[in-house]
């Protein structure tokens, strides 16, 4: 059986990174995802991961910070780098070549953005993870993911998650809730369903880029997703 994606975006949260515990980085999640990464790309997939970093600083709540919003949110930004470098130890441990590009210039540790360089190292075989979101305060990561999954022409957008996909309602509150094998965009608008922010799914909606959203701690998940098991939900058209 052949595989459905040639190239895609996995977007991962920063909170995934945790682990059990509630703040940092968990290395062993960080190597349990390397080498899930590493089983698809040995199938030749290209594979680009965007980065959260609200397992590090959130900067949208200034209320809660007590930090000027645009300001709290560059510091969100540096922490997806800080995930993205960790990431990149972990992807070279299990064998891979990476490459971090930021949004945000820091040569020392990372390439600058730039798209064509990106594709090159895709097509080379090397997993690109881009790092400070979009480099804009006011974005996610998921916009991030949206834009750069776009920009790099990828087949769809996999969106790791805790939980196995878009429900009816949320399953941790509602035992009744029933997942969706697929679903259109306008009826996740007209459902009111939480799938990214509205910033991140317009621009899926309007590129024709699909989401899957899936649970990427179930081993083996994203080799499903890859091969188009029926894992999780697929947002389309
Ligand atoms: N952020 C930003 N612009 C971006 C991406 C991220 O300002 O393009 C900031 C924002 O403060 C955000 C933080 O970085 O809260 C961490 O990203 P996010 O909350 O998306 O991470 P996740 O929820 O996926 O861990």
């Amino acid at each position: 059986m052949l595989p459905k994606y040639k190239r895609i975006l996995l977007k991962l949260s920063g909170e995934a990174l945790m682990g059990e515990n509630s703040y940092g980085i968990d290395h062993k999640v960080i190597t349990k995802y390397a080498q899930e990464v590493k089983a698809i790309t040995d199938l030749g997939i290209q594979v680009a991961i965007v980065i959260g970093g609200g397992n590090i600083y959130r900067g949208m709540n200034e209320a809660e910070t007590g930090i000027e919003r645009a300001h709290g949110d560059y510091m969100g930004m540096l922490a997806t780098v800080i995930n993205g470098m960790a990431l990149q130890s972990g992807l070279e441990k299990a064998g891979l070549y990476t490459r971090l590009q930021s949004a945000i210039k820091m040569e020392q540790i990372a390439e600058p953005y730039i798209r064509r360089r990106a594709i090159r190292h895709l097509e080379k075989g090397r997993v690109v993870i881009f790092g400070a979101g979009t480099g804009n305060p006011y974005f996610t990561t998921d916009t991030a993911a949206s834009l750069r999954a776009i920009e790099i022409q990828a087949d769809v957008i996999l969106k790791g998650t805790r939980v196995d996909g878009i429900y009816t309602a949320d399953p941790e509150k509602d035992p009744t809730a029933t997942r969706y094998e697929t679903i259109t965009f306008s009826e996740v608008y007209k459902q009111s369903l939480n799938v990214m922010d509205m910033t991140a799914f317009t621009l899926c909606q309007e590129n024709k880029l699909p989401i899957i959203v899936f649970d990427m701690n179930k081993e083996g998940n994203l080799m499903q997703v890859i091969m188009g098991k029926p894992v999780g939900t697929l947002v389309k058209g």
